[in-house]
């Protein structure tokens, strides 16, 4: 998941965006609501955590823009404004959920996970695909009932192609979901994680399109 952090506040964003990154988010960070805007229209995320207070324009303002540009881009409100007309104006404005600071780390991922199963339509919180069960909460992941470790840059690829079954992600795709800005990233990377997923899955479960990406579940000729 590619998540866009709008925080002015060097602490809390940078240990924000450390935190994300651990846990194999590809997490950006802007510091000002007029840089917020001016990336939000041009690239796009999985998620966009806002804090409200900003300079240049109001994460409300930011807000509104993305929505009446008609980015259903799912948003939380990171607020320390604890004052039920700040909870509701969020609302309003279009955010999908919010979180008053100081908050804890786990509670933030519990809605980001939660906020990704909305968005791909699912009530089930472990996704399964033929005999494969990858559960973002827990980060499991299983095979014919048989457990397998995978890293968390692993368990991301493998997350971003069980989440839409059939799809075809290139290699460009999956580096956008795993990687940040700066992120030093190599060329073969998404080569050698998918390498690395075969070989403790079984070669059975991701496909190669020819020049165009990856895809698991049942095998497209040609
Ligand atoms: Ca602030």
């Amino acid at each position: 998941m590619r998540i866009l952090l709008v925080e002015d506040d060097e602490m809390i964003g940078d240990s924000l965006r450390l935190a994300l990154r651990r846990q194999g988010y590809a997490a950006d960070w802007v510091r000002d609501g007029r840089a917020a805007d001016a990336v939000l229209a041009s690239e796009r995320f999985d998620a966009v955590l806002l804090d409200l207070g900003l300079p240049q324009r109001s994460g409300i303002e930011v807000l509104r823009a993305l929505r009446g540009r008609g980015d259903a881009t799912p948003v939380i409100v990171l607020t320390a404004r604890d004052t039920l007309a700040d909870k509701v104006a969020g609302l309003d404005a279009g955010a999908d959920d919010y979180l008053v600071k100081p908050f804890e780390l786990d509670e933030l991922l519990a809605r980001l996970r939660a906020l990704g199963r909305r968005a791909a339509g699912r009530v089930e919180t472990a996704i399964q695909v033929g005999d494969l069960r990858l559960d973002p909460a827990t980060r499991e992941v299983s095979r014919a009932g048989r457990a397998i470790a995978l890293s968390a840059r692993e368990f991301a690829v493998l997350q971003a192609l069980v989440e839409r079954p059939g799809a075809v992600l290139s290699r460009a795709q999956l580096e956008d979901r795993l990687y940040g800005w700066g992120e030093e990233l190599e060329s073969n990377a998404i080569s050698v994680y998918v390498h690395q997923l075969r070989r403790k899955l079984g070669d059975d479960l991701i496909h190669t399109q020819r020049g165009v990406g990856y895809y698991v579940g049942p095998a497209k000729s040609g």
